[in-house]
Order: C-alpha cells, then structure tokens, then sequence
C-alpha cells in the first residue's frame, strides 16, 4: 500500500490549486449572487486541459489518471463548485461514456472536441417524474427511415445552456422497460430542440442548470451509442464514475470551508485571544479535519480501483454518500466557527454550505447511495 502521490498528481494538484486561487476566486462570490456561468473561467480550465482529463491524447485529452481527476476536482471545488461541477460532467459523464463506448466516427466528430475544451457537454437524463427512478424515460425515440426522431422533456440539466454537445436518453421500445431505454448524440443547433426554463437555485448558483425541450429532433442512426436498448446500462456505469467527480467536489467543498475556517480561526480573538485557543473551536476543528480525511481516502480508495480496472461500483457510491455528508458537516461547522461573519457572503463559507447540499442528491441521492451500497453487502 502506497499512500504517496506521484510526481504527476502533485503537479496536478499544485496547477489546480493556483488555478482556483488565480481564477476561479475573483469574482466567485458576484458570479454565485447574480447565478451567472463561470464561462470565462470554463474556457481556461479547457486551455489547461482540466475538461478531459481521463481521456486519450489521440482525441485531445490528457490521459491521466481518475486519482489525479480527483485531486483536480477537490482543489478547484474549495473555490468554485459550480465551475467544478461543468468540468465534473464533461469528464465523467460525457468523455468517459463517449470513449468507452462510442464509434470511432463519434470520437473524431465529438470528442476530441469535448476533451480539449472547445466545447462542453451535457448528460440528459433526469425528467420532471424520473429522477432517482430513472428507468421511468417518457421521452421517446422513435425509428424512422435512417433517423430517430426524438421528443420529450429534460429536467435539472448542467450545462443545460453552455452545452453543444447532448447525451439525452429516450425510450426506443417502451414494451422492454429500462432494456428499451437507448442514448442518442445530440448538437445544440438541431431543429426541434429548445433550451428550457434556468433553474434558481440554493447552491452551485453559478451553474446553468436547465430544463430541455425536445419535439421531432431528427438525429441520424449513427448518432446512438451502442446498440438499441443499451442506454441504460450506459446511463448506470456511466454514474458510477461519475460519483467519484462528485465525491471529490464534496471532499473539496468541506476542505475549502475548513481552509476558511482554520485561517479565521487564528485571526479572531475573543476573550483576549484568537478562537483557535478555545477548545470548543479546537475540537470542531479536529473534527472536521478528520471526516475529510476519511472522506479524500475513500475518494482516492473509489478512483484507484477504476484506474486499476477493478469493480468501483460500491466503493464510488460509498465515496459520494460519506464525502457529501461531510461536505454538509464541515460547512456548518465553517459557518459556526465564524459566528456572525460566517452567515454573510463575503467570507465564503455561507457559499459552500449551500453548495455542499447538492452533492448529497445529484447522480443519486444518498437514499439512492444506500441502496446501492446495501445492495451489493446483501448480495
Ligand atoms: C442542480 C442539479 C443538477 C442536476 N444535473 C443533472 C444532469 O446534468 N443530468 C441529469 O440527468 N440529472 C441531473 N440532475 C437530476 C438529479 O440527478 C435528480 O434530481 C436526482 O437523481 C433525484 O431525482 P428527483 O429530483 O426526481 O428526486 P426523487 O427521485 O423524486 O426523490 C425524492 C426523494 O425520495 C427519495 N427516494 C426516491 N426513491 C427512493 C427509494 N427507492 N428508496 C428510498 N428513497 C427514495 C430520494 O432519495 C429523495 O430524497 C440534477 C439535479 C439538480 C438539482
């Protein structure tokens, strides 16, 4: 067992790290007030390969490892969540499934784009009744000629308006249930295609989550990835991967508030000296200290069996169910440590309590976690 980072995660990590603090951190608290995209800073991340980390440099991507997507997306989280929850689906949900699975055709026209950053992408498969149950699909694909022809809703899209590119799941054969359930490339200039109501959120304000419309969008046979009917299956590997980006936004959100909270800590006197001399403040402190501990070794444990080509099923959903609960933890503590201060914008920690409570219902709610986890210890 090597608890040691290589060479090339510390440099991950150390780019991140001045990125978020160089970048991602002017402007961050006016981008989560007025809830506007982090599209600037989006672009950088591109330029700097921070959008298709995981994939081959033969379709512009940085081959790395999935324990160095983990670093990144744990420093770029500290600052800015919603920045970092773009990235997270356009690495995972988007480069992941289109490199495993996609045609060489897809990968030349798609995502060689995706992975260099000069577009994003979109995982559509949330609608207004299939969340958690998402074998519910009522948006359908219907064959005809060399076309499907696509329509229905999207509900609680990421990148729902900066997106290009759109992985959308339909039903093909409604008789086969989730069997029927079949994943479609979709381009953004399509006609029949609509980008819905932005939703208002509590938390990742900066992400443009969107509802998206779709009435007879024509989209050629070769646009499906795999066969007919594999889109499920396709849906749920796809998020159990996924669960490792949001798993390390999480760590990051709780160790971004921490770092606020340790620094604040040390500045404030009370009684004659800074609140860090209080045990009750000491305590709190250890405490956090040691949940993202936990946290970051399940997350590495969840990215290092993918990477090792091993079953990380359970473990990415053991990650992201222990990580966000810690992400809300620590940043109700961050918030406490900072008394008044920490329930106003300008120190942060309000934000990334807001931001933390997402990470316990997207790409399966904690519910959805214990399911999975307790499914696989009766098995
Ligand atoms: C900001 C944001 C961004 C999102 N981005 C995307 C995206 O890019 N792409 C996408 O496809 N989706 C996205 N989603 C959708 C997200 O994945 C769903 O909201 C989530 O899966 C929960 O589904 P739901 O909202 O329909 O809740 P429901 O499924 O209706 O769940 C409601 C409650 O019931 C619980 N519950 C449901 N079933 C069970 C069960 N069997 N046992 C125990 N408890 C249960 C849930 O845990 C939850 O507490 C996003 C959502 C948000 C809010």
């Amino acid at each position: 067992m090597n608890f040691q980072l290589s060479e090339e995660q510390l440099a991950v990590r150390d780019a991140a790290r001045e990125f978020a603090q160089s970048e991602l951190l002017p402007g961050v608290i006016e981008r989560d007030s007025e809830a506007k995209f982090p599209k600037a800073q989006l672009e950088k991340m591109g330029q700097l390969g921070f959008l298709g980390m995981m994939v081959d440099p033969r379709y512009n991507g940085g081959g790395m490892d999935t324990v160095s997507y983990a670093i990144a997306m744990e420093e770029l989280s500290k600052i800015d969540a919603s920045a970092s929850v773009a990235m997270s689906v356009n690495n995972s949900l988007v480069c992941w499934g289109l490199e495993k699975y996609g045609t060489e055709a897809q990968k030349q026209k798609y995502l060689t784009r995706l992975a260099s950053g000069e577009v994003l992408g979109a995982f559509c498969l949330s609608e207004p009744e299939a969340g958690s149950d998402a074998t519910s699909q009522r948006t359908t694909a219907e064959k005809s000629g060399d076309h499907f022809i696509i329509n229905g809703v999207k509900n609680w899209i990421t990148n729902g308006s900066s997106a290009s590119i759109y992985l959308v799941f339909a039903q093909t054969d409604p008789q086969k249930g989730h069997k029927g359930i079949s994943v479609f490339i979709v381009e953004r200039d399509w006609e029949g295609f609509v980008v819905g109501k932005k939703e208002d959120k509590l938390g990742i304000r900066g992400s443009d989550t969107h509802s998206l419309i779709f009435t007879d969008v024509k989209v050629p046979m070769e646009n499906r990835i795999g066969e007919d009917g594999f889109g499920f299956t396709y849906a749920m590997e796809t998020l159990n991967g996924g669960r490792i980006g949001i798993a390390s936004q999480a760590l990051g959100i709780a160790a971004g508030a921490y770092e606020f909270a340790l620094a604040y800590s040390k500045e404030r006197k009370t009684f004659g000296k800074p609140i860090c001399e209080h045990q009750a403040i000491q305590f709190k402190l250890a405490d956090m200290a040691t949940q993202i501990e936990a946290a970051r070794l399940l997350v590495y444990k969840a990215a290092w069996l993918k990477d090792q080509g091993e079953d990380y099923a359970h473990a990415s959903a053991m990650a992201k169910l222990y990580a966000s609960e810690v992400a809300m933890n620590v940043t109700i503590e961050a918030v406490q440590i900072h008394g008044g201060y920490g329930y106003v914008k300008e120190y942060h920690v309000e934000r990334l309590m807001r931001d933390a409570k997402i990470t316990q219902i997207y790409e399966g709610t904690s519910e959805i976690q214990r399911i999975i986890i307790s499914r696989k210890i009766l098995k």
